[in-house]
């Protein structure tokens, strides 16, 4: 056993700050930590053939403080951000409702079909204006819920942002009323919006079984036709549950890429265990970055290699990690930012490394729909790519050409590791930028707003 590191954590079950040490057994790194009251625990953070002390070895933004709360508790109790926060939001999250239409095992809102009412426009608005102030418009705004197209006036909603001068607004959602309610695609493409966040959780109905409850394969399949229709870039989100879909990895991989160029990308996240999860689960029970960039490798047979992930630029390295692609009509890929194949272990390629700096850009760029597209549909769903796509690789010609593929072809693997009660990191959390806006106009890291105590209780959610 080798201690690799020192940090701060929680009590899974009284929510205290306790000291936790990164401990390295059997080529695995673990969270220990010990409350004086409620005993130790053990948590599997990083498995898996990429080392964990050579991860974050590319660029690094420096530390911005932006927060305008006082840090009086210390992290993680003084969320507003406070003083001591390092990073800005590169996305907010706006939950416009608790309402849903599926009641998912997997559920991180812990929304359920209820009743309940909704944050009204004006308060809405007024969210809008405390990003603007905080952020300065320099971030995605996503609408979550719940399942946010259960409200009628969320064509309204996205007019309210792009009003507020938010010009990547994205929609969360599990597409279901996409699929079924004609027009609404349209509707909220001309109100404004960019992007789709597609639940995905897998290619059969047997895993949306038992993930959400229902068969959902052909209502996903029929949402993206809509967002196709109306030319709206789809990211697909799995949330990845080991024992139920991991080894399905390769296949929603592929169908992603086979729904090019209006599926702009895949982003995986593995399963992390808070909303209606209480309980300590299993190492088994979970899926590291390093053990997630292997089954990808292994998965597609090597069309996505380990070595072509980079840990991000903006939050914390070791909340996520991504390749940015060019996909071709043939169905091969041509990656944009990889560490060299050799180099399993990290030293960082200097060629055609995409910036990372700046996520948002990243994810305008990205995530949104092709300029012109040119979709037809095929076997029921979108086309595999624009008419003027090149076949292959070999086929790029000159710059321009280049650049042209590299905007309306983009296709992007990435993950985020999300944190719960058991391996929360304070390090992380202080370098989150995804934002959630609780209900009295503070901004929360994701994790810390969604972490629960073994007895269901939350830090943020419900108590602000
Ligand atoms: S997570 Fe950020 S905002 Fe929240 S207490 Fe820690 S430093 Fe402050
Ligand atoms: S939401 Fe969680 S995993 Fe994502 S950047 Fe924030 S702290 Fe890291």
């Amino acid at each position: 056993m080798m201690i690799n590191s020192y940090t701060q954590s929680l009590c899974p079950v009284c929510l205290k700050r306790i000291p936790a040490e990164r401990v390295i057994r059997d080529n695995t790194v673990y969270l220990d930590k010990v409350c004086a009251e409620h005993g130790a625990c053990s948590t599997k953070i990083w498995q898996g053939c990429q080392e964990y002390s050579r991860w974050p070895s590319t660029v690094k933004s420096n530390p911005v403080a932006l927060g305008t709360f006082s840090a009086k508790q210390g992290c993680p109790f003084d969320c507003g951000i406070c003083v001591d926060h390092k990073r800005p939001a590169c996305t907010v999250i706006l939950e416009i409702t608790q309402r849903c239409n599926l009641k998912c095992q997997v559920c991180f809102a812990n929304a359920g079909i209820k009743s309940g009412n909704d944050p009204t426009i004006e308060q809405i608005n007024q969210w809008y204006e405390t990003v603007t102030a905080v952020n300065h418009h320099n971030c995605v705004v996503q609408l979550s819920g719940g399942e946010p197209t259960l409200r009628d006036d969320l064509p309204e909603i996205v007019r309210a942002g792009i009003k507020n001068k938010f010009d990547f607004l994205q929609l969360n959602t599990n597409g279901i009323k996409l699929a079924q309610e004609q027009d609404l695609a349209k509707k909220l493409a001309e109100a404004g919006l960019s992007s789709v966040y597609l639940q995905f959780d897998g290619t059969l109905d047997e895993i949306n079984q038992q993930v959400r409850g229902r068969n959902l394969f052909a209502i996903k399949q029929a949402a993206i036709q809509a967002c196709a229709d109306n030319n709206l870039g789809v990211i697909l989100v799995p949330t990845l549950v080991p024992g139920i879909n991991v080894d399905n990895i390769g296949e929603m991989i592929k169908f992603a890429l086979n729904n090019t160029p209006v599926v702009r990308g895949i982003h995986f996240q593995p399963i992390s265990y808070f909303g209606r999860f209480p309980s300590q689960p299993r190492d088994a029970d979970r899926l590291t970055l390093p053990e997630l960039m292997q089954e990808i490798e292994m998965q597609t047979s090597g069309k996505f290699l380990m070595s072509h992930f980079q840990p991000p630029g903006w939050e914390n390295a070791y909340c996520s990690f991504h390749c940015n692609y060019i996909a071709f009509k043939d169905g091969s890929v041509m990656p944009l930012s990889s560490k060299k194949k050799t180099d399993s272990c990290c030293l960082v390629s200097d060629q055609t490394k995409l910036k990372t700096s700046n996520a948002v850009d990243f994810i305008s760029r990205q995530w949104k729909a092709p300029e012109k597209s040119s979709y037809t549909t095929k076997d029921g769903c979108c086309n595999t790519s624009p008419k003027n796509a090149n076949d292959s690789v070999d086929e790029i010609m000159d710059l321009d050409e280049f650049l042209a593929l590299s905007r309306n072809n983009a296709f992007s693997v990435s993950a985020m590791a999300f944190q719960d009660v058991w391996n929360l990191e304070i390090e992380r959390v202080k370098e989150c930028c995804i934002h959630v806006m609780s209900p009295d106009n503070r901004l929360i890291p994701f994790c810390l707003y969604n972490l629960t105590s073994t007895s269901g209780q939350h830090l943020y959610r419900q108590t602000v």
